[in-house]
C-alpha cells in the first residue's frame, strides 16, 4: 500500500475518533487510541495527518495551559480548562457575546478569528478539594505557586499567573494571614503544608 492511501486511511480514523470525543485530546492522546486500529502509525504520521486536517479546516488546534490540543469541533466557541485535573470543555459563545471586545477594534483589525480561554475549577474538582472556592483567585496562586516547588517573589508569580504584581501582592498577603503561604524572606513566598492541604484533592 503507497504512503498517500496509508495516510488518507489514517487521517479518516484520526477525524473520527476527534469527532467522538468532546474533551479536546492531546496528540498523544490520539496517538494511544489510534494505535490499537493503526499499529503502524508513528508519531510523526500522526503529526502530519493532523497538519493536514488543520490545513483542511477539518481539526482545530488549540493551545491551553502550554499544551496543545485537537478539537473537530470548528464551529465559534470558546474552551474552559479546569486549574486542577486540566479538563477541558467547550463553552458555546457567539459574535454577539464578543460584541463589546470587537467594537474596541471595530475598523482597525479585520477580524479572522479568536481564541478564548476560561479558567477555573470543574464541578468535580470544586467538589473534591477542601478549599473556599469562592476564592477561585487565592486557588489560583496556590497552585501556581505549588506547581513552580520553590520559593518565588511577588513579581514571578505575577509573571506565572498573568495577573498585575499589586493585585497578587495583596492577595499574597491575605494568603499569609490565612497560614496558606509563608514569606520566607522579605518579599518571598512559599506554599505551605495547610495551603499544600487544603488544594489537595480528597481520595
Ligand atoms: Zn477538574
Ligand atoms: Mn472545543
Amino acid at each position: 500500500m503507497n504512503q498517500a492511501i496509508r495516510d488518507s486511511q489514517q487521517r479518516k480514523l484520526i477525524l473520527e475518533y476527534l469527532l467522538n470525543r468532546k474533551d479536546h485530546p492531546t496528540a498523544k492522546d490520539i496517538y494511544d487510541l489510534v494505535k490499537w486500529s493503526l499499529p503502524s502509525i508513528s508519531m510523526g504520521n500522526l503529526y502530519r495527518n493532523l497538519q493536514i486536517l488543520i490545513s483542511q479546516g477539518l481539526v482545530k488546534k488549540i493551545e491551553l495551559g502550554s499544551i496543545s490540543r485537537f478539537d473537530a469541533n470548528t464551529s465559534v466557541h470558546a474552551h474552559i480548562r479546569c486549574e486542577l485535573c486540566g479538563k477541558v470543555e467547550d463553552l458555546e459563545i457567539g459574535l454577539d457575546d464578543l460584541y463589546g471586545m470587537i467594537k474596541q477594534v471595530d475598523g482597525l483589525y479585520q477580524i479572522s478569528g479568536f481564541s478564548l480561554e476560561f479558567r477555573g475549577l470543574c464541578p468535580e474538582c470544586k467538589s473534591k478539594t477542601k478549599f473556599q472556592y469562592d476564592d477561585v483567585y487565592g486557588l489560583e496562586l496556590l497552585m501556581a505557586l505549588k506547581v513552580i516547588g520553590k520559593p518565588v517573589s511577588c513579581p514571578q508569580i505575577a509573571l506565572a499567573t498573568g495577573r498585575h504584581p499589586q493585585s497578587v501582592n495583596g492577595k499574597l498577603k491575605n494568603l499569609v494571614e490565612r497560614g496558606l503561604v509563608t514569606s520566607i524572606s522579605k518579599g518571598i513566598y512559599k506554599i505551605t503544608q495547610d495551603g499544600l492541604e487544603c488544594i489537595k484533592e480528597e481520595k
